[in-house]
């Protein structure tokens, strides 16, 4: 048989999740000189665009304008979209590799990570992954309750998603009705009691996690002062001189920052954002749900390995807390019928290409990107470079004959295959409906949109779409 990648027999791929990762690749390999590229991407939601859809918090527009350049990939030729398919029940990965020479995963990082302590699951307390799909009108986290009904929120974990969701609830209602929060999570954040929002990170502040535009928007809330102890400011000797190494720039950066946050007085705003530095949870606890938190103070020290790592001293204290968002970082799941490294978290792979176990030899055909292939880590734009490696040892597989034969490479029976199983399937033209009403609701308000945050609306909006361009 001929080699694919010809206006004949066109190189075919389906990409798994439809999120920043999944478009870079599908752009890098749709540009690809010489060649002749289909791809199918297939997503579980009705709508495209990831974590920039249900991921990047609101009032971060200019973050979300990314999806400009996806729109232009997707209008390119040879590119489909399939929402609302979930590959692995819907359609099975053994039946993408009959119709597809290569299949990209492309799911990212599903579900969030565990702190192991007593009470992690007690009402009040949950993963902040969960608050920040239900804040960006995820369909299947939009039926959650969160009880705002308390004064002080804790947030554990220093990282970017931490920010977003202090920033969430500090942010004064009339700030964030210009946005596209989710409806429900509007309604709930107006009547919001919480006044206290508390950061708390295991380690000090030269290892925050945070980047410096996100640290820095802290100070610009209206409504919320930010409070830093300065003696958390004092750096051990190890911190010290990890932030003048070269290439720290962003933790230099961000003890700076911290720094003229803890020699600002507060301005008495009705709201507090504080940073803990060096404190870890050993409880939640409370009757019936999260009422407070016990902490345990760390130092830190330098592992065999370098690192320098937080260790718990005696010393305790009992925090009132009524919210728990534990912002520790989001996990990978297995797909089924891919191989998974367990340990990591990760689809075992070199350079994104899949490999039965970690070190083992590569699974012809099967590719992964973002962050099931790296870990949760990076921003939107890291996933442009993490693509591009994979794509290119997709066309480099190609050009050495190393890709396997489908049986069945033919687009319209993917469609047929699609229908069949999903009638109530997703094309483009039917998010770009999607998209118009959105819009359209948002427009009167001054909002970019009013998220449709059900399936059924959703696949409405969808179907009345698609029918009326079939119809003009
Ligand atoms: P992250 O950046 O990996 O931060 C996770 C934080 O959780 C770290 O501070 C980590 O501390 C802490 N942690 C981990 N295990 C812990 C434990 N058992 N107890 C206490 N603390 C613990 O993860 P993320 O905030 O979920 O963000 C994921 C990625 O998305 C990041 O690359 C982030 O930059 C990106 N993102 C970007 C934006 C943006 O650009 N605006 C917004 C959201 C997310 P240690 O360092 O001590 O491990």
């Amino acid at each position: 048989m001929a080699q694919p990648g010809t206006a004949d027999q066109p190189l075919r791929v389906a990409i798994v999740g439809s999120g920043p990762s999944g478009f870079y690749a599908a752009g890098h390999l749709l540009s690809a000189k010489e060649v002749t590229v289909e791809v199918d991407m297939f997503d579980s939601l009705p709508t495209p665009w990831g974590l920039v859809r249900a991921g990047v918090a609101p009032d971060h527009p200019n973050i979300k304008a990314v999806s400009r350049v996806f729109e232009k990939t997707a209008a390119k030729q040879g590119f489909r979209f399939f929402g609302n398919v979930t590959i692995g029940s819907d359609i099975e990965q053994a039946e993408l590799e009959r119709r597809y020479h290569a299949v990209i995963y492309a799911c990212g990082a599903q579900t969030d990570r565990h702190m192991g302590i007593p009470g992690e699951d007690l009402p009040g307390s949950r993963p902040a992954t969960e608050f920040v799909a239900w804040y960006n009108g995820h369909p299947d986290f939009r039926d959650l309750d969160f009880d705002l009904s308390g004064n002080t929120a804790l947030i554990v974990g220093n990282g970017n998603v931490a920010m977003d969701c202090a920033r969430m609830l500090a942010l004064a209602p009339d700030e964030l009705a210009k946005t596209d929060v989710a409806d429900h999570a509007l309604e709930v954040l107006r009547a919001s009691a919480i006044t206290d929002i508390v950061i708390l990170g295991r380690r000090g502040p030269a290892q925050a996690a945070f980047t410096n535009p996100e640290l820095l928007e802290m100070a610009d809330l209206e409504e919320a002062d930010v409070i830093v102890d300065s003696a958390d400011m004092t750096l051990d000797e190890a911190s010290a001189a990890s932030i003048d190494e070269e290439g720290e720039l962003t933790a230099r950066r961000n003890v700076e920052i911290l720094g003229e946050f803890a020699a600002k007085e507060p301005q008495g705003r009705p709201k507090r954002v504080h940073f803990r530095f060096l404190v870890s949870p050993v409880a939640i606890e409370g009757d019936g749900r999260a009422q407070r938190m016990e902490i345990v103070h760390n130092e830190l020290y330098v592992a065999d390995d370098g690192a320098i790592r937080p260790r718990p001293t005696e010393r305790r204290e009992v925090i009132d807390g009524d919210l728990v968002l534990r912002s520790i970082g989001y996990k990978g799941v297995a797909s089924p019928g891919v191989p998974f490294d367990e340990r990591r978290a990760v689809i075992p792979n070199d350079a994104g290409r899949v490999l039965h176990e970690p070190d083992g030899d590569h699974v012809g055909g099967l590719y992964c990107v973002g962050w099931i292939k790296r870990g949760p880590t990076g921003v939107i734009g890291t996933n442009k470079k993490d693509a591009h490696e994979t794509v290119e040892m997709i066309l480099e597989d190609l050009e050495h004959g190393r890709l396997p034969e489908p049986a069945d490479p033919d687009s319209a029976a993917v469609e047929a295959l699609v229908t069949e199983r999903k009638p109530d399937h997703v094309t483009y033209v039917g998010w770009e409906a999607i998209d118009a009403v959105e819009k359209s609701l948002g427009e009167p308000h001054g909002r970019p949109r009013v998220k449709l945050c059900s399936r059924d609306e959703l696949l409405e909006a969808a179907k009345n779409g698609g029918a009326e361009a079939r119809a003009a």
